[in-house]
């Protein structure tokens, strides 16, 4: 369906055409009728699927349609998201859209000085993409209300819930008015999300992507099976045979990524790895070099990777897999987005197989599964082990390496620390062979803000500070 079916405004068509959209995605040909007539939406899909324009179009269209009543400038929509690196892309992405709309644009995110946020709110604006800390800290300093507001966006709801910020957002809706469009979307609908949705949403349209028929059919999906002390090998080993230029790898813990990516450099391919515990700075040079071919092979924790949008991603390796399920589909998120193909691999050591399975049930498919010749599983568990930090030889040319074999595994991964700040972590899970558990819960980054980044390239000058202000359009 092209967007001028649509109904959108003239102005918006124009900036979805600069952008080279041609086409509405699934989930843009349901969402955008139903918010332009007003109603509150529940929407299932994960980022990758077009989320983000199928709920700003038709916003900006009904902001618009509405501009100019009222006296003083005031909040007319908000966006929150979990993470700092959400709210940037997010933001930035409504900025584009909004390109030819008389609007002023305001990011907001903890980590970073509220003055620039103060003076942006004294100019005015019009729509405001926040983090939930952030946003009580502008409400509790009485630097912006929100009685004005007609649209409210709750994005990736299911990874606010994980966070903890369930108190934030109850505080932050009694600053709203009761009359006004909820949108809400969500990757996974637990129970928690069903009362939040039931509190929030009134008689929600339903929209829903299903995995299955969106990004995880784009995205060639399979499972190889190896012993955990040999995946680093196997990942090296992969990476230099195929000659792939452009890696997102996945850890559980900051740990292990920092382990992980000290033993690829040992190996030849350049690689950085991003986590809460890199500054700012790090991150953003990391992210910005792996954007330009500097970086080979970015590995990252999954909070780090949130949201991280990275165009011609064809490469996604699971070294671990997440011990909740749901992850994996946000990790399998960032490559095959918007309709280009992509392959996610999955390293799976025996004992994964019970996250494997709840992975498989959770996406309604079964995996194909592999062995690699020379990485043959020996059969016995290793848990929790660190990356063997013996070095292979150098593969950065595409040769053949030599697998070597009986690399000892380090026992006893050192653990992270429990989150600082929101729920407790996870119960562990039981092990597949039915002993108590020793996997460990759910290695939380920090979180919350702190965990994102700024904004992920050098904004134009109106940009900075997350500000822009379009009100010249008028
Ligand atoms: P999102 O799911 O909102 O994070 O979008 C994923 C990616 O798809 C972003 O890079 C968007 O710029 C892009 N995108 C969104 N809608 C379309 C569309 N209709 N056609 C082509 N690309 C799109």
């Amino acid at each position: 369906m092209s967007f001028n079916e649509l109904g959108l405004s003239p102005h918006i068509l124009r900036a979805v055409k600069e952008l080279g959209y041609e086409q509405a995605t699934p989930i843009q040909q349901q969402a955008i009728p139903a918010i332009l007539a007003g109603q509150d939406v529940l929407g299932g899909a994960q980022t990758g699927t077009g989320k983000t324009a199928g709920f700003t179009l038709p916003m900006l269209h009904r902001l618009l349609a509405n501009h100019g009543r009222g006296g003083r400038r005031q909040v007319r929509a908000l966006i929150l998201t979990p993470t700092r690196e959400l709210a940037a892309q997010v933001g930035e992405s409504i900025i584009k859209y909004a390109n030819h709309l008389p609007f002023r644009t305001l990011i907001a995110y903890g980590g970073v000085s509220i003055k620039p946020n103060l003076e942006a709110i004294k100019l005015g604006v019009d729509i405001l993409v926040a983090t939930p800390g952030r946003l009580l800290d502008l409400l509790t300093q009485r630097a912006l209300t929100l009685t004005e507001l007609e649209v409210l966006v709750l994005d990736e709801a299911d990874r606010m819930l994980d966070m903890g910020f369930i108190t934030d957002i109850r505080r932050i809706m009694k600053a709203l008015p009761e009359e006004r469009q909820t949108l809400l979307f969500s990757a996974t609908f637990s129970d928690e999300i069903k009362a939040l949705a039931d509190d929030l949403l009134k008689s929600p349209t339903l929209i829903e992507v299903s995995p299955s028929n969106s990004t995880a059919e784009q995205v060639n999906q399979r499972v190889i099976k190896v012993d955990r002390e040999r995946k680093r090998e196997l990942l090296s080993h992969m990476i230099g045979r195929g000659n792939w230029q452009r890696v997102l790898v996945f850890v559980r813990t900051k740990l292990i990524a920092d382990r992980l990516a000290q033993q690829m450099v040992k190996d030849g391919l350049n690689t950085v790895a991003i986590h809460g515990d890199k500054t700012q700075g790090a991150r953003n040079r990391a992210l910005a070099d792996f954007r330009e071919g500097k970086v080979r092979v970015l590995v990252a924790t999954d909070i780090a990777a949130r949201g991280l949008d990275i165009d011609l991603l064809p490469h996604v390796i699971n070294f671990e897999l997440p011990q909740v399920a749901e992850d994996y589909i946000h990790r399998i998120g960032r490559t095959g987005r918007a309709g280009r193909g992509g392959e996610a691999i999955s390293l799976v050591s025996l004992d994964e197989l019970d996250q494997l399975k709840a992975i498989e049930s959770l996406i309604g498919q079964s995996l194909p599964s592999e062995i690699q010749e020379g990485y043959e599983p020996s059969g016995k568990v290793t848990r929790q082990s660190l990356p063997s930090n013996k070095p292979i030889q150098n593969r950065d040319r595409g040769g053949h390496v030599n697998a070597k074999h009986n690399v000892k595994a380090r026992a006893n991964a050192a653990k992270e620390k429990p989150a600082a700040r929101g729920k407790p972590a996870a119960k562990p899970k039981p092990k597949a062979d039915g002993s108590k558990a020793a996997a460990p819960a759910r290695q939380k980054e920090r979180v919350g803000e702190d965990t994102g980044f700024a904004p992920m390239r050098r904004l134009p000058r109106a940009q900075r500070d997350g500000y822009q202000d379009n009100s010249n359009e008028e």
